[in-house]
């Protein structure tokens, strides 16, 4: 038996390890500390009304002979994938009832997805970037090569012609920088994928976040998106589903590329998963009705207005930063010229609040700190009059 050697290629500590591990030191050593977690994307509010009800109904049916329900159908539900049909009209947007999968979530599908390309591709990612597009291209083995993403291109790197890149991951808006492509910007990416018959893995999980009018809630509003475009979605932030999990997978039948990707996904989907629980696709087909999405907003509204209060505590501090805008994430410069993990232990330290340091998602990162909306609203005020009195005496 031989093992997969790839494996001891994927960085050893995951950050979040290394971020929990640093945090139960001190927690341990201060055990009266009233720490503030702003580090891991999760979210605090509990589901909306709408969301529950639908479950605790599904749940009955359950236990009903006459509504019991076994395995589920291919790519979802019909009333699900009708619901996000409905979803993505909304915008203008017409697609086809097999081109929507319904998943548990982005993340499995954005590992998942990497079934359906050889090992021989050219991955291309952004750096800064989301752990999870570089470690599972590491497990299978793929070359990756970085785009960087910096202060001088507003952390939203675009192609270089003289790259060529076969498979290419996107994240807009983006984890953790907050930055989030104009229509004009994605264009020109849909036209280099278009230009070298690439594939773009473009993840969506945060397209609630948009408050932009010039910024895509779906990449399927661009020309040209049909061809090279594979969309990854998630109720996760859009609806607090980080427990619950469902998300979705838009694979147009009009990819081109050498085999037809849409009928290879759900033949993967079929062969290596058996979809998502009936209960949570009541749950996330509430989602999409107008009482949960007008709920759902509300919690948003919320998260959008935490944002608001960091930007405003950084610009208080005289910080620079940059997202919160169209984007739960603020990704701020560590001020005085720290490193991202010095200013990492002093937060912890000095003001015993948590957030992500930025050279945990790549080169890029060092020297810049990630924080979160999705905190409350009480400890996020607090977390910023804790940042002002270290910063100031
Ligand atoms: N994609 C990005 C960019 C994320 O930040 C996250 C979660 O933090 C995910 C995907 C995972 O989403 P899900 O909870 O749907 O698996």
């Amino acid at each position: 038996m031989k093992i997969n050697c790839n494996y001891e290629n994927v960085k050893k500590s995951y950050l979040f390890i290394e971020i929990a591990h640093r945090l139960r030191e001190y927690a341990s050593a201060h055990p009266e500390a009233d720490i503030i977690k702003m580090g891991i994307g999760d979210v605090t509010l509990p589901l909306a009304p709408a969301v529950v009800e639908a479950m605790e109904k599904a749940a009955a049916e359950m236990g009903r002979k006459e509504t019991f329900r076994g395995y589920v159908d291919d790519n979802g539900y019909d009333f699900l994938i009708n619901a996000i049909k409905g979803y993505y009209a909304a915008r203008g947007v017409d697609l086809d009832y097999w081109e929507i999968f319904v998943s548990d979530g982005a993340k499995s599908d954005l590992g998942n997805i990497l079934d359906l390309f050889d090992a021989d591709n050219t991955v291309l990612v952004t750096d800064p970037v989301y752990p999870v597009y570089v470690d599972t291209n590491v497990m299978a083995g793929r070359r990756i090569i970085y785009a960087d993403a910096t202060e001088e291109n507003g952390f939203l790197p675009m192609p270089d012609r003289s790259v060529k890149a076969d498979i290419i991951y996107l994240c807009t808006p983006n984890n953790p920088t907050g930055a989030a492509y104009t229509r004009a910007q994605l264009k020109e990416w849909i036209d280099y994928a278009r230009e070298n018959g690439a594939v773009i893995l473009l993840d969506s999980a945060y397209e609630a976040f948009v408050t932009d009018s010039d910024v895509p809630r779906t990449a399927y509003e661009v020309e040209g998106a049909r061809e090279c475009v594979i969309e990854f979605c998630s109720l996760s932030k859009t609806a607090g589903f980080t427990g619950t999990r469902c998300g979705y997978t838009i694979v147009p039948k009009t990819l081109k590329a050498e085999g037809d990707l849409n009928a290879m996904w759900l033949r993967r989907q079929t062969t290596k998963f058996n979809g998502v629980a009936y209960v949570i696709q009541r749950a996330a087909e509430a989602v999409f009705t107008p009482e949960g999405q007008r709920q759902v907003k509300e919690n948003i509204a919320y998260y959008q207005e935490n944002a608001r209060i960091l930007m405003n505590g950084l610009d208080r501090c005289g910080i620079k930063y940059y997202g919160g805008k169209n984007s739960p994430y603020i990704w701020l410069k560590c001020p005085n010229g720290a490193g991202s993990w010095e200013f990492f232990d002093r937060l912890l330290t000095e003001a015993n609040v948590v957030g992500t340091p930025g050279e945990g998602f790549g080169k890029n990162g060092a020297g810049y700190f990630r924080l979160t909306s999705f905190s409350t609203r009480e400890r996020t005020t607090e977390a910023m009059v804790r940042l002002y009195k270290m910063l100031n005496g």
